[in-house]
């Protein structure tokens, strides 16, 4: 199984559900308040921003994925859009922005 459930939990405890894609090791964009809401869009292609992130709260979150031996990383939300605005994979470093071209590459 390519995809596998996540968690996004905000530094107040509050904990959203969402969907990781193994395949290309990068989490969908969305977050739900419940797992039937994450598995009624199980893999539907999602490219849902920030509708206003000059006006709307960064906010740190922690992201947890069960997909192969469970693995975590600290990255950003919009809690009001339910989406996540930090990086979407652990493997980018905090710091930089999403999709940012590769320096080495
Ligand atoms: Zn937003």
């Amino acid at each position: 199984m390519s995809h596998d459930y996540a968690t996004v939990t905000f530094e107040d405890g509050q904990v959203f559900h969402a969907e990781y894609d193994g395949t290309v090791s990068l989490s969908q964009a969305s977050f739900f308040e419940s797992r039937e809401e994450i598995t009624a869009q199980w893999r539907q292609p999602d490219t849902r921003k920030c509708s206003d992130p000059a006006n709307h709260p960064q906010e740190l979150v922690e992201y947890w994925t069960n997909y192969g031996n469970g693995d975590s990383w600290d990255t950003q939300a919009c809690r009001t859009c339910k989406v996540i605005t930090g990086p979407r994979s652990e493997s980018i470093p905090y710091e930089r922005a999403p999709f940012m071209s590769e320096e080495n590459s």
